[in-house]
């Protein structure tokens, strides 16, 4: 009775581990979180209050089904500010979060059978969205010791007649690394669209992020407001696609979803405005716990090959520990009372590792690694 595709989408165990953790505290244990991919901040005041006068002003219906003009003209000026890329705000679609806005883009690429490129560990919603409208995900294995950034040439083995799209996330989940230029030009530079999902752009540390759009065209760039602008419950996201692709995502949006909300959409036009500070504090919080965290978990003896400098990730490597990341972290949870993400939820190349989340206090986070020192102490009898 229950549709195939619906019994083989495969769950997020990220979500698992956070569901497992809130059984514990339900049972009155306290659980250091550092599993969970989303901010710890609150949304900035100028966006909530934006929000409010939006719904006073009775900014409540629906809107273009591309979304606001103002604020995809202000996605426009974002990126020529911080990229110099000229965006027409015709080529932008405002979407219900980062996850539908996927959705689209796959759907209006891809025919069944055809492929996209992905990394080995990756995001795992990608391959899960590309099964679920019947295309097909294709692996590349990146390797640690090149901070688990594509080798370019081992895209280049992997293209073949059914390659569609290559995807890349810099700064990555899980792994918090950030492209540099010249690896991003080289990959722009093959022939596939590119899909460039940069929703932790905005936060990094050391260096800066790249856009797709400094080095091509051919690409699809995917973005939104949870990560940057602490706005995940707000569920706003966008795209920019080649012009082409607009009217096609236009009618999947108008069928699928109608619109973004409309007061989430005038709320993050007062974030892209005016929270630059807000912004700018929660950055230098997370660098603070980033600078904590590395040499703290080195310290239990976790490996990290090339420090990572964007997101708030780090993507651990436990192998000395144990070679099945999920029964880990379970174990972990239950013993230590600390959530981590087991390594095998972001794909087979993964395993062995734990993505540790540092959207936490400092206060937490110390905590977390001196009960993680005390759980580990068993291994050295
Ligand atoms: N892409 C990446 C890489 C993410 O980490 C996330 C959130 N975990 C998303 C997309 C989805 O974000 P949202 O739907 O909240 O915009």
């Amino acid at each position: 009775m229950i549709s195939k595709k619906a019994q083989e989408i495969p769950p997020f165990i990220v979500m698992d581990v956070l569901e497992k953790a809130q059984e514990l505290e339900r049972s009155g244990e306290r659980v250091i979180h550092m599993e969970v991919g989303e901010p710890d901040f609150d949304t900035p005041e100028c966006v909530n209050e934006a929000c409010y006068r939006a719904i006073c002003d009775g900014k409540t219906h629906y809107t273009h089904s591309l979304g606001l003009v103002e604020l995809r003209e202000a996605i426009a000026e974002d990126y020529w500010k911080k990229y110099n890329v000229a965006v027409s705000p015709d080529r932008i679609l405002i979407a219900s979060g980062t996850s539908p806005a996927l959705l689209l883009v796959f759907s209006a690429l891809l025919e069944p059978s055809d492929e996209v490129i992905l990394p080995n560990p990756y995001y795992p919603c990608y391959p899960n969205i590309i099964r679920y409208i019947d295309g097909s995900p294709v692996f590349v294995d990146v390797l640690e010791e090149e901070g688990f950034q594509y080798l370019p040439e081992m895209i280049e083995e992997k293209i073949g007649p059914r390659v569609k799209g290559i995807m890349i996330n810099s700064p990555a989940n899980p792994t918090g690394n950030v492209m540099g230029s010249e690896r991003m030009a080289k990959i722009a530079g093959l022939s596939p669209f590119i899909i460039s999902d940069e929703i932790y752009h905005g936060l990094v540390y050391e260096g800066k992020a790249h856009s797709i759009l400094e080095f091509t065209d051919d690409a699809f760039v995917i973005n939104g407001f949870s990560k940057l602008y602490a706005m995940t419950g707000w569920r706003l996201g966008y795209v920019i696609a080649p012009a082409e692709f607009v009217r096609p995502m236009q009618k999947l949006q108008q069928n699928l979803f109608i619109s973004a909300s409309s007061f989430a959409q005038w709320g993050a036009l007062a974030g892209l405005k005016n929270a630059e500070k807000d912004v700018q504090r929660m950055r230098e919080t997370y660098d603070q716990r980033r600078r904590f965290l590395i040499p703290r978990l080195r310290e239990l003896g976790f490996g990290i090959k090339v420090e990572p400098t964007g997101a708030f990730y780090v993507l651990a490597n436990a192998k000395h520990y144990s070679g099945d990341s999920y029964g880990f972290a379970f174990d972990i949870l239950k013993e230590a009372k600390v959530g981590l993400a087991p390594g095998i939820d972001f794909g087979s190349n993964a395993e062995g590792y734990l993505r540790v989340s540092y959207a936490n206090s400092l206060e937490n986070i110390k905590e977390g690694t001196d009960r993680l020192e005390k759980y580990l102490e068993r291994y050295k009898r």
